[in-house]
């Protein structure tokens, strides 16, 4: 058996709009963990692609992207953090309506996934790391110590979805952002690289009626478990 260690791995995988990044944000600052938004690295590509003016079909030009993915520590008090790519700071415009229309298409090369997936493992290995996505604990950190897939009603998703964009400055019809959430999800279980599943070993938390505070008092029962406590 692993040994245990405090500094576990969580891992968080779930589909747009579940409320994992809120969620994810909140269970590391309680741990004092780091936090990473896999998400966040692949609209960063998706940005860095489309300020270069780059084919999307191109493959081998976007992993050479992915492989210039950095991410910095958080520096604002909401605990986001940081992504930089060749160094510069893309952070502003990874919410874009532009980003959002094009970051699934980045996200289903296998070129891509696997230049941002050794990132991500580099990131996970020392543990002490809540990091959230689709593929976390399928692939990425098939060994966390704690896996959640937190999911929710279409509608509340969709409700939760259209306020993150609202506080992103953008306005979206509940329509606009079903539609954009049936395709992400189209996108994201069809995947032939990685596809958004449950990953063995993770605990499914449904939070359409769960407040926030109660999902992460259960994520934080499931770590003081895995530490034995
Ligand atoms: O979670 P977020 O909406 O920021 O993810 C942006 C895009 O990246 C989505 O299309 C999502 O399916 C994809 N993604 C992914 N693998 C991850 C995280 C996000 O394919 N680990």
């Amino acid at each position: 058996m692993a040994q245990r260690r405090d500094a576990v791995a969580i891992a968080i995988d779930g589909p747009m709009g579940s409320g994992k990044s809120t969620v994810a944000r909140e269970v590391a600052r309680r741990l004092n963990f780091r936090y990473v938004d896999t998400g966040a690295m692949y609209r960063a590509v998706a940005a860095a692609a489309l300020r270069r003016g780059l084919s999307l079909d191109d493959a081998e030009a976007l992993a050479a992207l992915a492989r210039r993915v950095q991410v910095a520590p958080a520096s604002g008090e909401e605990g986001t953090s940081r992504v930089l790519v060749d160094g510069e700071d893309l952070s502003g415009e990874l919410r874009s309506v532009e980003v959002n229309r094009v970051v699934s298409r980045v996200a289903r090369l296998p070129a891509v996934r696997a230049a941002l997936g050794a990132i991500q493992r580099a990131l996970g290995a020392p543990g002490g790391v809540v990091m959230e996505g689709r593929d976390i604990g399928s692939v990425i950190l098939p060994d966390a110590e704690v896996k959640v897939y937190l999911t929710a009603s279409p509608e509340a998703r969709a409700r939760r979805r259209q306020a993150e964009l609202a506080a992103a400055g953008q306005v979206v019809s509940l329509e606009d952002v079903r539609r954009i959430e049936a395709e992400d999800d189209r996108a994201a279980l069809t995947r032939e690289a990685a596809p958004l599943r449950v990953a063995p070993g993770a605990v499914v938390i449904d939070s359409t009626h769960a407040p926030v505070g109660e999902v992460v008092e259960r994520i934080l029962a499931l770590v003081r478990r895995a530490r034995g406590l």
